[in-house]
């Protein structure tokens, strides 16, 4: 279940003696700009870079109740791929105050105080935890749009834990407020592009035509099946029921808003006190 946390949503299936997780809103932020209002963690959006920093030391924060700031996030620079790198102690601070970001869709890291970061507006976000054999907690964030989900990132990230040791039976996941399929509308070129990668059965399943004529793609479903796939059930994913479209007084959509728009954060970390 997703609980409201003052600014931010916390899963309460990844919470745990040694994992914190947030979700961000729009809310709580220094941004002013109307439409980047007011917690836009994105650059090259049109946001002052300084609200940006300090936006993302104000989620930092959140998430972390008040452990960590902005130094020890990481952000990638997220370009629709399905690849997912391992976050090192020299990762931390990457994608704020400068540092230059990695290109990739996924992290993973067993590293305490270490907070991969996911930027969205309308794609799923994606946060994973698990444990290894020895009782260590592993953590990782993926960006899920729809090359990404149909790239099977959500896959790859499982892949990435378990290279860590992590056993993928104890693997639990978050996926976050995202445009649902009342309102993401795809087209004939949509629906060839994921045949295409996964089959006509597995499209037919998450791009159905509904009553107003036009074909409404399912991103969760096809998210939750490539799971399944992985041995992941339902029963251990919490899912936020809330679409980014449906309601971008409170979200930052790019669909609704037609690209003109912020970024949401998602969070996870291991925190130093419950690393074993
Ligand atoms: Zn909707």
């Amino acid at each position: 279940m997703f609980i409201r946390d003052g600014i931010i949503f916390r899963s309460d299936m990844l919470t745990s003696r040694n994992i914190i997780n947030g979700f961000s809103t729009r809310e709580g932020g220094v941004s002013t700009i109307d439409y980047l209002a007011s917690l836009n963690l994105g650059k090259g959006l049109g946001d002052d870079g300084e609200n940006v920093d300090r936006n993302r030391e104000i989620f930092a924060r959140a998430v972390s109740s008040g452990s960590v700031g902005a130094g020890r996030t990481v952000s990638v620079h997220q370009i629709h791929s399905c690849k997912v790198i391992t976050l090192e102690e020299k990762d931390c601070g990457t994608g704020c105050y400068g540092k230059t970001e990695q290109e990739c869709d996924g992290m993973v890291t067993d590293i305490p105080d270490i907070m991969p970061l996911i930027r969205t507006a309308d794609c799923v976000p994606i946060l994973f935890s698990g444990i290894k054999p020895d009782g260590s907690p592993v953590i990782g964030a993926a960006h899920a749009g729809w090359k990404g989900t149909i790239g099977r990132i959500a896959e790859k990230t499982v892949y990435a834990l378990s290279e860590l040791g992590c056993d993928v039976k104890t693997v639990k996941v978050a996926i976050g407020a995202h445009i649902h399929d009342c309102c993401y509308t795809v087209r004939d070129d949509f629906y060839e592009k994921v045949r295409e990668a996964m089959g006509e059965d597995f499209t037919n399943r998450h791009i159905k035509t509904l009553s107003d004529g036009l074909m409404h793609a399912n991103l969760c479903a096809m998210n939750l099946e490539i799971l399944g796939d992985c041995g992941i059930g339902e029963e251990k994913i919490d899912i936020s029921k809330e679409c980014t479209a449906c309601k971008p007084d409170v979200y930052f959509s790019h669909r609704a808003s037609h690209g003109r728009r912020g970024v949401m954060g998602a969070g996870i970390m291991i925190t130093r006190q419950g690393a074993k």
